[in-house]
């Protein structure tokens, strides 16, 4: 399943793959289902045209949608240039639906330069998942793939500043979990200009 539905917003699965592998993750113990959804991509990732399709059977058939986001089971910046496309046809023909990221940060170290200017060309929102203010409970948490274990802690805070900085509305996030202190992260988003929200762990 590419798109599903959550309220008023409709979401868009372009990838299963992580950077990470959360020990919070559900995708495995809920094998790849969410709300009723099956968000296990069995064939190649989507294209941006079969994204683009997906959508307009819904936005061009009206209904109240709010709110495209890039948020599957994976983290979508590895498909970058199809959300771009579908970000930018989104702007065209749908302004008035808002655009959101959710996103681990780590897009930077993925494409290996600052992805925020392209971003910033049609997102109105970003949610960054950072977790915890502690390089080391990050590794612990996040569990990053060797590539983006060194550099990842300092390369997702500055992703997140950057889109601030970008002017993309940027949250920063966290799981409530009981051995994460989550003030200096409230703290720290505070800091950079972002908002920042909690959210119970989901089992
Ligand atoms: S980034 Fe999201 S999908 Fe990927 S491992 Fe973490 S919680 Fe799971």
């Amino acid at each position: 399943m590419i798109l599903y539905e959550k309220g008023r917003a409709l979401y868009l699965n372009l990838t299963n793959r992580c950077p990470v592998s959360c020990g919070f993750c559900v995708k495995v113990p809920w094998d790849y289902r969410f709300e009723g959804n099956d968000l296990r991509l069995k064939g190649p990732e989507p294209t941006s045209a079969q994204l683009i399709n997906a959508l307009e059977a819904k936005l061009g058939a009206g209904g109240d949608w709010r709110e495209v986001v890039f948020c599957g089971f994976g983290e979508s910046t590895f498909r970058l240039d199809e959300m771009t496309k579908v970000g930018l046809y989104l702007k065209t023909h749908y302004p008035k639906v808002k655009r959101r990221l959710n996103t681990v940060g780590l897009g930077d170290l993925i494409w290996g330069r600052n992805i925020v200017p392209e971003l910033a060309r049609y997102l109105d929102e970003v949610a960054v998942s950072l977790n915890t203010a502690d390089p080391k409970q990050w590794i612990e948490l996040l569990r990053p793939a060797p590539a983006y274990r060194d550099a990842g802690f300092a390369a997702s805070r500055a992703f997140a500043a950057n889109c601030v900085k970008a002017g993309i509305r940027t949250r920063v996030t966290a799981v409530e979990l009981p051995e994460v202190d989550l003030k200096p992260l409230e703290l720290y988003a505070k800091s950079i200009g972002a908002d920042f929200t909690a959210r119970p762990i989901l089992a």
